[in-house]
């Protein structure tokens, strides 16, 4: 019987979707830092990017504050600005869409494939216009999009491709990692992210002239930083464009670093889950798990299942809420961006502009996955899904 209707849950807490892991070895780095001379703009943040970069397969990473700093600052490198459109899919975290707002740019939807819930290349392609600059493609749960064929769209139209591959650090297309996909990708080191620094982001590219406009733009368009001053014993700087203070700092990057040696391991683990997982709900004819392409490794940030509505006597709420009185800490990835209140308010977007996404909305959950996860907690969560599931069954 399951807990919602008086049994008891599969396990006494609550078993969270995602969650960092912190180690002794990370904690000594940080310690490490907060001993040194330099706090923030010292040779961390160096050491930190040099390392990201190897792990994205590209000549240059800057370390910026967050995620969205991230996005923001590929923004300002592809020079994107007012009344210009960026191409986004709809299923994605909202900033993938704010930080072509915040240049007075246009957020323009793209609908997802029904599969694998990633932008649909034919979707992205009927939106291009002649204010089109750049599209965002979102490898989303972790799961690299085709890049050969948003390539090929780019290179016809002449636009710029950038990647936010905040779901999929340590993933590939082809053999090729993740970071190299694009001309420009992001990443995130958020908590529930792969790899954390408590909060950080950000962008890997082999394009020089960029990199180096990205880390003017972390530091408020100055062409120079603090240390490279004391090493040059000079005073004088400048500004010559607008930026913010997007840097990422020592002690971040001290963690980062010292948790980007343990990517491999992570991933590994994620898709150990994630294969359990499919294992288990191979049979289930309520539940669909998404479909990884065979050139892919899937970093799997989410495992994301989909309900078969028809198949069952509640709707996804009603699982939702069944499955948090088991303990299991499940989540939704994510309202589609084209709804949100902010979206339909300024920019005139609602329902039936992107009828695949809206229709997933309505059916996916997140079920936990993270690396500090046991075999016994991922049994439990198969168990609760598979009791709930059966207790709802049409
Ligand atoms: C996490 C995330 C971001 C933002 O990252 P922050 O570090 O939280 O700012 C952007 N895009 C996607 C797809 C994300 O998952």
């Amino acid at each position: 019987k399951p807990a919602i209707a008086g049994g008891s849950p599969v396990r006494p807490t609550l078993l969270p979707y995602g969650r960092q892991m912190v180690d002794e070895a990370d904690i000594a780095a940080v310690v490490e830092v907060l001993r040194s001379d330099w706090l923030t703009t010292g040779p961390k943040v160096d050491e930190f990017e040099s390392a990201l970069a190897q792990v994205a397969g590209t000549k240059y990473a800057v370390a910026v504050s967050s995620g969205t700093a991230a996005l923001h600052a590929v923004m300002d490198a592809l020079d994107v600005g007012t009344g210009d459109e960026i191409i986004v899919p709809t299923m994605t975290f909202a900033a993938t869409a704010n930080c072509a707002v915040y240049q007075g740019a246009i957020p323009i939807f793209a609908d997802v494939d029904s599969k694998s819930l990633l932008m649909d290349v034919a979707s992205v392609e009927s939106k291009i216009s002649p204010r089109t600059k750049a599209i965002v493609a979102v490898d989303y749960a972790g799961h690299p999009c085709d890049y050969d064929q948003l390539h090929a769209l780019c290179q016809r139209h002449g636009l710029s491709l950038v990647a936010d591959a905040c779901h999929a650090i340590g993933g590939s297309y082809q053999d090729a990692p993740v970071g190299s996909l694009a001309d420009l990708s992001t990443f995130s080191f958020h908590p529930v992210k792969h790899v954390t620094s408590g909060e950080g982001g950000a962008v890997s590219t082999n394009d020089f002239e960029l990199a180096q406009r990205m880390r003017e733009f972390r530091n408020h368009g100055i062409t120079t930083d603090q240390r490279q001053r004391a090493d040059n014993g000079e005073f004088y700087y400048e500004m010559t464009h607008l930026g913010y203070n997007y840097r990422m700092s020592d002690i971040q990057c001290g963690l980062g670093q010292s948790q980007l040696l343990k990517l491999t391991e992570f991933v590994a683990r994620r898709q150990q889950i994630a294969a359990r997982y499919d294992k288990a709900f191979a049979l289930l004819t309520s539940v669909e798990p998404l479909v990884t392409a065979p050139d892919r490794q899937n970093a799997y940030h989410l495992y994301i299942i989909k309900l078969d509505l028809a198949a069952l006597t509640t709707d996804r709420s009603g699982i939702y809420r069944a499955l948090k009185a088991e303990n299991i800490g499940i989540n939704v990835h994510y309202l589609p961006v084209h709804l949100h209140p902010f979206y339909q308010e300024r920019f005139k977007t609602g329902l039936g502009m992107c009828p695949v996404a809206e229709n997933a909305y309505d059916r996916i959950l997140s079920l936990p996955i993270f690396p500090a996860m046991t075999d016994a907690d991922t049994d439990n969560v198969i168990e609760a899904v598979l009791k709930v599931v059966e207790y709802y069954r049409g």
